[in-house]
């Protein structure tokens, strides 16, 4: 396993093993990685001849009162971890390498941005195309993997790859949980003995709109209304937003479609965590 840190070596290297005729499968994460990036890595490693990683915390994708800073970071951890999942080559760079100073471009895939976390954190969904356009352009994959966790992450990337024409196939994952359900998250680590025993509404939550929707409730507001009533049952968590959608558009449902996205953002404590489901 490599690590690399400035973009112009990780494009030769990629470049040569291209030349090879092979293919090349991507993970990009911020660190702090757990078993939700190890599976991705996994089935990385099976479906290319080279697996990458990147490692980076993007600054862009921060507003000004978020926690960039607090963002957990690991890197000796994660290199372990990633050798045992075959990573070829890990990109780690700097900030100041992916955006030197005078740096003014930016990606923006515009209505997909805007609603569930983008309404919250203005800018954030900007952040993130320009930085993985970027990734992509400096790793140059055949295939990429986004974990559904991040699932209007996953829209926009996959909306971006289309209008923009990249030649990059990009394979969605599965959310991998804790025993108890809580979707795996770096944040997670930033929860106390009773955050996280309070955060296990978020999975609890889901799986009573699940229930309701397969015993056939079809209204909107009866599904929300009971996940906000879980949610709120624990005084820890105040609620950014609880959504019931299109699972293409994104787009706020009138009546209950199948399937619809459910997607949740609260604050357990301090601690901002996502989590969402479909119901088929
Ligand atoms: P992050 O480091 O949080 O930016 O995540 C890097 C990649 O891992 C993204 O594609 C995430 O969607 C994915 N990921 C994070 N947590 C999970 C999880 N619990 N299950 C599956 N994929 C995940």
């Amino acid at each position: 396993m490599i690590i690399l840190k400035l973009p112009e070596e990780v494009q030769h290297w990629a470049l040569n093993t291209k030349r090879r005729g092979q293919r090349i499968a991507f993970v990009p994460t911020m660190g702090a990685l757990h078993e939700g990036h190890l599976s991705l890595l996994r089935e990385g490693r099976r479906l290319g001849d080279k697996l990458a990683m990147s490692i980076f915390v993007n600054p862009l994708q921060f507003g000004p009162a978020e926690d960039f800073e607090k963002y957990p970071r690991d890197e000796p951890g994660d290199l372990k971890k990633a050798q045992t999942c075959g990573v070829d080559v890990i990109f780690a760079p700097s900030a100041k390498d992916i955006y030197p100073g005078g740096f003014q471009t930016a990606v923006a895939v515009q209505q997909l941005s805007m609603p569930l976390c983008g309404a919250g954190r203005p800018g954030h969904f900007q952040g993130v195309a320009t930085v993985v356009l970027k990734l992509f352009n400096i790793v140059q994959p055949d295939i990429a993997l986004f974990g559904e966790k991040d699932y209007q992450q996953l829209k926009v990337i996959q909306k971006m790859v289309r209008d923009l024409n990249l030649p990059i196939q990009i394979k969605p994952m599965p959310i991998v949980r804790e025993k108890d359900g809580l979707a795996m998250s770096s944040r997670n680590t930033h929860l106390s003995p009773e955050e996280r025993k309070a955060a296990l509404a978020i999975p609890t939550a889901l799986q009573k709109a699940k229930g309701l929707a397969t015993a056939g409730e079809t209204d909107p507001k009866t599904i929300l209304n009971a996940v906000v009533a879980t949610l709120t049952e624990s005084k820890k968590i105040a609620i950014d937003y609880v959504s019931l959608c299109d699972p293409e558009t994104l787009e706020e449902l009138k009546v209950l479609q199948r399937p619809a996205l459910l997607a949740i953002a609260c604050f357990v404590g301090k601690t901002r965590l996502i989590d969402n489901c479909l119901l088929k």
